[in-house]
């Protein structure tokens, strides 16, 4: 056997923040990586989110950072900092008993470490990008895992796009020597997984549905200072606590912020039925 022929075939199910991150860390030693995504590739424009209609921003924390300081790749926090807003604290809105609306800060750490507001579509897109430059990996795009077998190390991929004259898409079987499985919430690699390992697994949903919304830059004039393009501190995470629900609102590096409803259903489906309530609500 070459050299070459004994190196460890490491393949990645999914490329979101950890699929590729994870492959990062397999590339770096040497293995060879082919990572499969369900989607077509997040940096062609005209691919939309599986989860997300706009990429919604993501509160970077210090696991996340250590993970990518620790990838044996010098440049690429320096890339994701590069686009970041450090969030020092919550800032709590509320309204106080005499009807008065008020502003708290509440900083999260005496020594000034912060938590970053950083672009979810942007922060994956650099790190496919880390990935396309190195020799031993290969990204495989519109590729569904269908099915593995743990035993004989083979996994099965409906490729999309690619129909077949029974009119199903054309499938592909591929050997591997490890497997990692970051297919997401409804994990395909981890349903197969269990047909071979006494493995447990258990899933709950929480009565708590999400909606996005906006708060859209202020547009400057001539002279303006920049930082006055956020309509609300950019170093902070805004929440607007409620007794069963929570709004929360992340800077954006062009001076928007996203904002998050958290909500039980029975309200959405409330607001929903009554749309005229929807300014009273907030
Ligand atoms: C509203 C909201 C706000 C959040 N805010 C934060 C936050 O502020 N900070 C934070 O750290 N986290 C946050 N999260 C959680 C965060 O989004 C997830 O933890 C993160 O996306 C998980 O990354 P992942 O790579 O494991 O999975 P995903 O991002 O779900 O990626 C999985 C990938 O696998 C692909 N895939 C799925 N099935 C297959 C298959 N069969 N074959 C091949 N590919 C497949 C998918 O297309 C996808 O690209 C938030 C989540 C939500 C819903």
């Amino acid at each position: 056997m070459s050299q070459e022929s004994k190196k460890q075939k490491t393949i990645v199910i999914g490329a979101g923040p950890v699929g590729t991150l994870a492959a990062l860390y397999a590339a770096q030693r040497g293995h060879d990586v082919e990572i499969y995504e369900l989607r077509s590739d997040l940096r062609d424009p005209s691919t939309i989110p599986l989860n997300f209609t706009k990429s919604i921003n993501l509160a970077l924390s210090e696991r996340g950072i250590n993970a990518m300081r620790q990838s044996g790749k010098p440049t690429l926090l320096e890339k994701v900092f590069s686009e970041t807003i450090p969030m020092r604290g919550r800032m709590i809105h509320g309204k106080s008993a005499s009807g008065e609306l008020y502003e708290q800060p509440q900083v999260y750490d005496v020594h000034g470490r912060a938590i970053y507001a950083v672009d979810r579509g942007g922060l994956n897109k650099t790190l496919l990008d880390e990935l396309d430059a190195m020799p031993n990996v290969k990204l495989i795009f519109n590729h569904k895992l269908t099915g593995a077998d743990f035993k004989k190390h083979k996994a099965w991929f409906e490729v999309s796009k690619s129909e077949t004259s029974t009119g199903r898409n054309r499938e592909i079987e591929i050997n591997f020597d490890f497997m990692i499985g970051a297919d997401g919430a409804h994990s395909a690699a981890r349903y197969h997984m269990m047909k071979y390992a006494r493995m447990n697994y258990q899933q709950e949903y929480i009565d708590t549905l999400w909606c996005e919304f906006q708060i859209p830059a202020k547009v400057l004039q001539a002279g303006d200072d920049q930082e006055s393009r956020f309509r609300i501190s950019p170093n902070h995470l805004h929440i607007w606590p409620g007794k069963d629900f929570m709004f929360i609102a992340i800077p954006s590096f062009d001076g928007s912020f996203t904002c998050t409803l958290f909500m039980p259903s029975l309200h959405f489906d409330r607001l929903e039925a009554e749309s005229a309530s929807v300014p009273a609500f907030f």
